[in-house]
């Protein structure tokens, strides 16, 4: 049976997977005409599923089941519908469509719920248009930073003024906020993007921690030259101070301490002419480890580290961090929850962190949070080799639905 859910699943990625604003590859970015198109697509299954549904200031979708009694408190469901450049159809929808499914099926077995339950689809988790992400989850959890609309996307267009052309008031983002006393708690399937749970042969695994995680932007300023004329010794070079930072970053990570990684996926160098000395580089750092003072160490020492690089090829530099995100527990209720509901389709239950973040991260600060991992593909996402299987889907699918009895006070009338 739960091969059948997972294709069924499989043909609604497919249809999400044809919104996409680049032909040949899978392209969606928040507040777009893609993005549009893929809410009202989402808004169309939940309302076919008898969802009551609403969009909210920042858009991301929401469709609520409720229980029926006045004061019930919220269990939230979901995950987000933006993708990166050139991205695969699961990293994301798969935890829209995945409670949907769950959902029915559990009721079609006579689940009664004690809660109401959201499914929600939000739109801006992979960062791909403005500097900051997580606006959906954010808002719900009323943490929307005001300052991130004044961020720009690649052609000027400030988030604020693409809110605005997407029909959204600003001034009305406090209002998409959960009470906390309403909050029963956060669930959010997702693939693993990771090798663990291939290796070990296991379709699903149960996410223990989300690691922390800081971005942050580096400007090497140098000065501009002749490439024929100005001899080596001479020369404030900013592409190469930004070349010896990036090595300096990668021996720091190369340590391998708690899990740490560094990364840098992003670079421009002015003014990008081929017989110019470059006079301008900015790069991105991405550090993440499972242990937040690991992190935060090895981040500042390579700033001191780079600011000495900088300093010996008389050049300047600027960093602004863009993203903070502390290392976040899933609650282990929910985790115990899920385990069971794993435990019960036979498998043994593996416990992982997750390295990627997630909205589930930011949904941490408002109660409960927990994440199901499903097994991919070597580990490959954002990348359109990016595959899950039916079988695996439908056994992330059953055990959602086997889960939501076990987690948050939603009873069968059975139990
Ligand atoms: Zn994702």
């Amino acid at each position: 049976m739960s091969k059948a859910l997972g294709a069924e699943a499989d043909a609604l990625l497919l249809e999400l997977a044809a919104i996409t604003s680049r032909p040949g590859m899978i392209a969606r970015f928040y507040l777009t005409p893609e993005h549009r198109r893929a809410m009202d697509l989402v808004g169309a299954w939940m309302r076919a599923d008898g969802l009551e549904v609403s969009e909210d200031a920042v858009a991301s979708v929401r469709g609520i089941w409720r229980c029926g009694k006045p004061d019930a408190k919220r269990l939230v469901l979901g995950s987000h519908i933006d993708t990166v450049v050139n991205a695969g159809r699961f990293d994301g929808p798969l935890g829209v469509v995945a409670p949907l499914l769950a959902l029915r099926e559990a009721r079609r077995a006579g689940l009664r719920i004690n809660h109401d339950i959201e499914i929600i689809a939000f739109g801006d988790e992979e960062g791909s248009r403005f500097p900051a992400t997580f606006a959906g989850s954010l808002a719900l959890t009323g943490q929307f930073n005001p300052a991130s609309l004044d961020g720009l996307d690649e052609d000027g267009i400030s988030l604020r003024e693409a809110l605005i052309a997407f029909g959204k008031s600003p001034d009305d983002i406090a209002k998409a906020a959960i009470a906390r006393e309403t909050f029963a708690g956060y669930l959010e399937v997702h693939i693993e993007q990771g090798p663990v749970l291939e290796a070990e042969g296991l379709s699903l695994g149960v996410v223990e921690a989300i690691v922390g995680q800081t971005r942050g932007v580096l400007t090497v300023t140098g000065v501009a030259g002749h490439a024929g004329t100005v001899p080596m010794a001479y020369r404030h070079d900013a592409f190469q101070a930004m070349a010896e930072m990036a090595f300096a970053l990668e021996r720091r990570a190369r340590s391998g301490r708690d899990g740490l990684v560094a990364t840098i996926g992003k670079v421009s160098i002015g003014p990008g002419l081929v017989n110019v000395i470059p006079d301008r580089a900015v790069f991105s750092i991405d550090v993440r480890s499972s242990v937040d003072a690991t992190r935060v160490e090895a981040v500042s020492m390579f700033l001191e580290e780079a600011h000495a690089i900088a300093a010996r090829r008389g050049c300047t530099l600027e960093y602004v961090e863009s993203q903070v995100a502390k290392r976040v527990a899933c609650d282990p209720v929910f985790r115990a929850g899920l385990a069971e509901a794993i435990a019960l389709g036979g498998q043994r239950v593996r416990e992982l962190p997750s390295g990627a973040g997630h909205d589930a991260q930011v949904m941490a600060a408002l109660g409960p949070s927990a994440m199901l991992f499903v097994r991919c593909k070597a580990g490959v996402s954002h990348n359109p080799a990016e595959f899950a299987s039916h079988e695996d889907m439908g056994d992330a699918i059953a055990a959602l639905a086997a889960a939501l009895p076990r987690i948050g006070n939603v009873r069968n009338d059975t139990d």
